[in-house]
Formats: structure tokens, C-alpha cells, sequence
């Protein structure tokens, strides 16, 4: 592998694998860049124009989001990291989410030359995911998320601002169990595929924060 390029780590996970936390922890250690398809959208749903309103529909729904529309997010994107001087690695979060979404995936790092590619599993159970999701709640004031575990459980308010705990908007039962049936016919299809291609290191989620931490650093210094 050709040392001088930059990292790919595609983290994946269900919803509450906390793969959004474990990507800040390796952006601030390691100074990668993030391409994140939660972080595209919500910015592209602020416009509220024709795209955007179907956008928000779709998410509130729990749905998939149109392949078609994310990967034009995902090229964007990545046109801009590309001019980036010094470029270390990037952290590609929230998708790929199907098959399809992983070949053209393939494609995108293709052609940006991006050969240096891990994926990441944060496995937790269907169970484990769904406590972690109902319970999960949202600062109202600077909208921290207070993930349902550990000691976070006992919070009354924010425990960085003080402010007010919600309920966040998305994880409505109904919409969780929709993820959850997708997560099984879609996404399990491209982390088969990752595996066939020797890509796929998979890291026990259930562990604490630290713990899993600690394997994702050792997965990312093989790339
Ligand atoms: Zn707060």
C-alpha cells in the first residue's frame, strides 16, 4: 500500500453504535478529515427548497435516503477534500448502506485515487441498538446528545449547559424499527460484500466507549 496517501476508514454500524463517537476520537487524535451523510443532509435539508423537503420526509420516516441524491452529496464532498493540502485520511460515516451504494463507493475512491481502505464494523446487537435509541435524548438548549448509557442515564439536564433533555425527533419507535429492517436487508449485504474483499474488521460495540476506542486505533494503524 502506498504510504504516502491518505486513510480511509468507512466506519460502520447500526444506529447507537456510537460510530459517531468514535469518529471524533480519531479525527482529534489523527486529524482526518469527516465525510459524514448525516452531517450532508441535515445541511441540505436548512435550503428547504424542493430537494430539501423531501429530504427531511424521507428521514423522518426512518427511510433510506435516495442512493441518487446522497452520492451527488458524497461528490461534492469529496471534490473539496480533495484539494485539501496534507489531506491524512478521512472518515466516511453513514454510508455506504447497500450494495449498490458500496460499489459506487468503490468508484468514488477510485477516482480520487484513495487506495488505502478499511472498513470498520461497530457491532452491537438489534436489542442493544434499539434500548440505546429509545432512550437516547438531546439537549434542547446546545443539542448535545446524551447517549443511554452508563452514568448519562441518571442526567436530569444537560450536563454541559444545563439546559433541557428531549426526546430526539427521529428516534420515534416506528422510525427505529424501519432502520433496524434495513440494516438487515441492505446494509448486511455490503458488509458482506467488504468481507469477500478482505476490507471488514469487525469491533465489539458493547464494549465502553474506551474499549472500543482502544480497537478501532489498532484497526486504523494497520491501513
Ligand atoms: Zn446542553
Amino acid at each position: 500500500m502506498a504510504k504516502n496517501k491518505p486513510k480511509i476508514i468507512i466506519l460502520l454500524g447500526r444506529s447507537g453504535s456510537g460510530k459517531g463517537t468514535q469518529a471524533k476520537l480519531l479525527i482529534d487524535d489523527f486529524g482526518f478529515d469527516y465525510l459524514g451523510t448525516g452531517d450532508l443532509l441535515r445541511e441540505r435539508v436548512k435550503e428547504n427548497d424542493f430537494s430539501g423537503k423531501k429530504l427531511k420526509q424521507e428521514m423522518d420516516k426512518g427511510e433510506r435516503v435516495s442512493t441518487y441524491y446522497v452520492f451527488q452529496l458524497w461528490g461534492k464532498a469529496a471534490e473539496k477534500i480533495k484539494e485539501k493540502p496534507n489531506l491524512k485520511g478521512i472518515i466516511i460515516d453513514g454510508s455506504p448502506r447497500s450494495l449498490l451504494e458500496a460499489e459506487l463507493m468503490d468508484g468514488l475512491l477510485d477516482w480520487y485515487e484513495w487506495e488505502n481502505i478499511k472498513v470498520i464494523l461497530i457491532d452491537i446487537s438489534p436489542q442493544e441498538a434499539f434500548d440505546r435509541l429509545t432512550k437516547r435524548r438531546m439537549c434542547k438548549m446546545c443539542g448535545r446528545l446524551i447517549p443511554w448509557v452508563g452514568t448519562f442515564k441518571d442526567l436530569k439536564v444537560c450536563d454541559q449547559c444545563g439546559g433541557e433533555l428531549i426526546e430526539r425527533a427521529d428516534d420515534a419507535p416506528a422510525a427505529i424499527r424501519r432502520r433496524m429492517d434495513y440494516f438487515k436487508k441492505d446494509v448486511e449485504p455490503a458488509i458482506e460484500y467488504y468481507q469477500k474483499r478482505k476490507r471488514l474488521i469487525e469491533i465489539d460495540g458493547e464494549q465502553s466507549i474506551e474499549d472500543v476506542y482502544r480497537n478501532v486505533k489498532k484497526a486504523v494503524s494497520k491501513v
